[in-house]
């Protein structure tokens, strides 16, 4: 009997792994839990599929061991993803650097990697749970367990030669190679149910605390309940207190050391309970882990900003000359999105109904204040549900960046979202999934 390599999950890395572990000339299994492989691919990029981005650079994408990512990235990179989406039958097409198939359609991509893995005869194997690892020493003479769920005995039970053992809710599957690329905890209605880590973790592995990222905050003030729907062009920078609030006062609180944290730019989503939109997902993976570690969040967005602080006092200020005999609420029309413009008014304690020229000085500061920097407090991060991935994972000091083979069990594979590693929003967590799972498929596939 040939080589066999077992894989858990059939999610974006996991089909890939497939692919590429079948094209090594080895027999394949994916284990998939829910009735169908690639279910949250369906729901990527607004169900469009942004599967990579031309932008390719190490910042990208993060891992509390930041050169791990990229690493594997070069391996097979943005020009090696085209082609082999091209041999999939995927015709690209680049919006501002965003890769999407030319059907916009994300189950056109699933569909070619499901048809790629009958070709290769990958065998599928849904509606099935691994529910433990077994694993064995490859000695001729001696196949006796040697980590993970293995005091119980099952290893007699496997066949000589087989390294791993998976126990499913369906039976027992043997394998040469195990790749595990379960996904993370984020969407679990897609079948990333974080079942995956306890996987892991009975294999000895060390799990970096897995939290919701690329997602919504939540913020303290009610002001948000007035807000709820407005998209508006933004700045959001992050800041986390640089003392625990157990370690403070009531009143040192408000004076707290800020620590910078994270910023970016773009359509900032306002909700009835805080920020969202894809500026305010690229830095919540910070909020999540300064949430996580007791640290005081705070958000200040700025509203205009493509202006600098000068700037923007210098046109309100000629504003108000040419607004002479206007209300305040007039004044704001206009230059930002209404219920905005009267929040703003209310922060800064004007009244939106008094004339313009009323209004004392100190007023106005305080409205160009709240314009480029509105503070908030962020209470916590939208739970996994609302997430599109996780921070934290595997430990990736315990694999090898060049096969994705693990440090601690040999033949024992990672891939995909599973890992320590998330990207930010723009295609760059499928680029991981499929660089990630091409690595895991070839050397597993080799046996190297
Ligand atoms: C709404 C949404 C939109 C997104 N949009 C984009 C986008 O446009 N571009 C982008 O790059 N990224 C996007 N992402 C992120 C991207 O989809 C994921 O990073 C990627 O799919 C992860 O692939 P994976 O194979 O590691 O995990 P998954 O795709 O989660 O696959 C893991 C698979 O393992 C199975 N599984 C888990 N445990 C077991 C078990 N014990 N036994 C058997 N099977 C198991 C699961 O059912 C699942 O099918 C989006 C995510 C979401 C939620």
């Amino acid at each position: 009997m040939g080589r066999h390599v077992l894989i858990i999950g059939g999610g974006a890395s996991g089909m890939t792994a497939g692919i590429f572990a079948a094209r090594a000339g080895v027999s394949v299994t994916v284990l998939e839990h829910k009735d169908r492989v690639g279910k949250k691919l369906l729901s990527t990029g607004n169900g469009r599929c942004n599967f990579t981005n031309r932008d390719q650079r190490p910042e990208c994408y993060r891992s509390e061991q930041p050169d791990f990512p990229w690493r594997v990235i070069q391996n097979f990179s943005l020009e090696d993803t085209l082609e082999f989406f091209r041999g999939l039958g995927i015709l690209p097409k680049e919006r501002n650097g965003y890769f999407y198939p030319n059907s916009d359609q994300a189950s056109s991509v699933l569909d070619a990697l499901r048809f790629e893995l009958e070709r290769s005869g990958v065998r599928v194997e849904s509606d099935c749970h691994a529910e433990e690892i077994h694993v064995e020493e490859i000695k001729a003479s001696d196949n006796r367990v040697r980590k993970g769920h293995m005091s119980d005995g099952h290893a007699g039970e496997a066949a000589p030669g087989c390294r791993f053992l998976v126990k499913t809710d369906r039976g027992e599957f043997r394998g040469d190679a195990l790749i595990l690329a379960a996904g993370s905890k984020a969407a679990p209605a897609t079948g990333s149910d974080g079942s995956g880590y306890e996987l892991a973790r009975s294999l000895g592995h060390h799990i970096i605390t897995p939290l919701p990222a690329l997602v919504q905050l939540r913020c303290e003030e009610k002001d948000y309940r007035q807000l709820g729907g407005i998209r508006t062009e933004g700045r959001v920078k992050l800041y986390m207190a640089g003392e625990s609030p157990a370690e403070k006062s009531g009143a040192k609180r408000r004076a707290a050391n800020w620590i910078f944290l994270a910023e970016d730019a773009g359509e900032i989503q306002l909700t009835d309970y805080g920020i969202s939109g894809i500026p305010v997902f690229q830095v919540s993976r910070y909020a999540s882990v300064a949430l996580h570690n007791h640290r005081d969040v705070k958000a200040v967005l700025d509203f205009l900003p493509r202006m600098t602080e000068e700037e923007t006092e210098e046109m309100l200020a000629r504003r108000r000359k040419g607004c002479s005999g206007w209300t305040c609420e007039q004044f704001m029309t206009g230059l930002l999105n209404k219920k905005l413009g009267l929040c703003l008014l209310k922060r800064a304690r004007i009244e939106p109904g008094a004339m313009t020229e009323n209004v004392p000085e100190e007023k106005w500061m305080a409205l160009l204040r709240q314009i480029k920097s509105f503070e908030s407090r962020v209470v916590s991060a939208n739970p996994f549900e609302q997430a599109q991935v996780c921070r934290g994972g595997v430990d990736t000091r315990e694999v090898d960046p060049g096969t994705m083979e693990s440090k601690k069990v040999p033949g024992l594979y990672f891939a995909g979202e599973i890992l320590d590693v998330d990207g930010i929003c723009g295609g760059y967590n499928l680029q991981w999934a499929w660089s990630s799972g091409a690595a895991a498929g070839r050397a597993a596939g080799s046996g190297r």
